[in-house]
């Protein structure tokens, strides 16, 4: 007797509860389900790596490069609420999982995509614009929505069972949590969070970043840290707010930073951004803006600010009326 062939599917995969029970609901159907999550600079893999450790299947991960960070400044289908590409961005995720469909000898592509769910992304028109625009249409399977949907080659092809997908519709997560009971899922991550294009004061500095032509990951990875302001066009300061602040810039800064800090007295660590030829008046303002949180230092004479890993360094700044001196070395 001819064997049945197991058919394999790659899954959009967040961690959280719709794309576990779209995962569960293949599985109960004997398909081999490859979770693939993908990171950026603004999102992680956290909620993916505790969820596949629970449900006990092995996570690919995926980064997302300059091609995505191209996607995320010039979408084709606009933004959600803030700087979120939702369309392009679930489009650009499928793409990558068809073109490494062949490497893990892959049939089809399913996700968590609820029908309504989200107003513009998960409209009918969004659901079906993510497909098109990804390039594998007639691969890709909704498990929760899909009897609402339009059949594609694994349901007309009888690799998978339509009668055991779902119908669910809208905002209400009712339905997903009656089915994580029936899965026997006690545990999953709450709803939204994890995307930092969703959060509007971490996109105003995003869009600072685009307006300034400073749209880079190079910059983009201090964005969420700290306190952050724009010295000029081609400058920005950021100071560390607290001690664990301070440590994720320090473990961010490379030989072609610059950064600004107190050695005598405690304060925040500041970075400078520069994208061209840093300015000696740029230098004084980023020191003078530093200054304004050491709160102990009442005299600015004794404060020594030294410019590491850099060709500056400034020997001494100087409270005048008009307002601070510094003397600095070029190294
Ligand atoms: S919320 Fe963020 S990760 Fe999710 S689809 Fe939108 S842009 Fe992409």
């Amino acid at each position: 007797m001819k064997k049945k062939k197991i058919y394999t599917t790659l899954a959009l995969f967040s961690g959280g509860l719709d794309s576990i029970l779209a995962v569960k609901i293949l599985q109960l159907q004997k398909i081999k389900v490859i979770p693939v999550c993908f990171v950026s600079p603004f999102f992680n893999s956290k909620n993916a790596d505790e969820s596949a450790k629970k449900l006990n299947i092995k996570l690919q991960i995926i980064e997302l490069k300059n091609d995505y960070l191209q996607i995320v400044k010039n979408p084709k289908y606009g933004y959600g609420k803030n700087l979120n590409p939702c369309i392009d961005c679930h489009s650009f995720m499928y793409k990558k999982l068809g073109e490494i469909m062949p490497k893990f000898e892959a049939d089809f592509l399913i996700s968590g995509e609820v029908l309504g769910q989200r107003p513009k992304s998960q409209s009918t028109a969004g659901l079906n614009a993510v497909s098109k625009l990804c390039g594998y249409k007639d691969l890709i399977i909704r498990p929760l929505s899909q009897k609402l949907l339009s059949d594609t080659k694994p349901i007309k092809e009888n690799w998978i069972d339509k009668a055991k997908l779902y119908d669910i519709q809208g905002r209400s997560r009712t339905r997903q949590i009656d089915l994580a009971e029936k899965f026997g899922i006690s545990s999953y991550p709450s709803p939204a969070g994890g995307c930092l294009l969703t959060d509007e004061s971490y996109c105003n500095r995003l869009q600072d970043l685009i307006e300034n032509d400073m749209f880079s990951s190079k910059y983009i990875k201090f964005l969420s840290i700290g306190r952050h302001f724009r010295i000029s066009e081609n400058t920005k300061l950021i100071l560390g707010r607290t001690k664990d602040d301070n440590e994720k810039l320090n473990n961010l800064i490379t030989d072609d930073l610059i950064t600004l800090n107190s050695k005598n007295y405690p304060g925040p660590l500041g970075v400078i951004n520069c994208k061209g030829q840093l300015q000696i008046d740029e230098v004084e303002l980023s020191a003078q803006i530093l200054l304004r949180y050491i709160t102990k230092v009442k005299n600015y004479e004794d404060v020594k600010i030294e410019f590491g890993k850099s060709k500056y360094k400034i020997l001494k700044v100087k409270k005048l009326k008009s307002g601070l001196e510094c003397k600095y070395l070029i190294l």
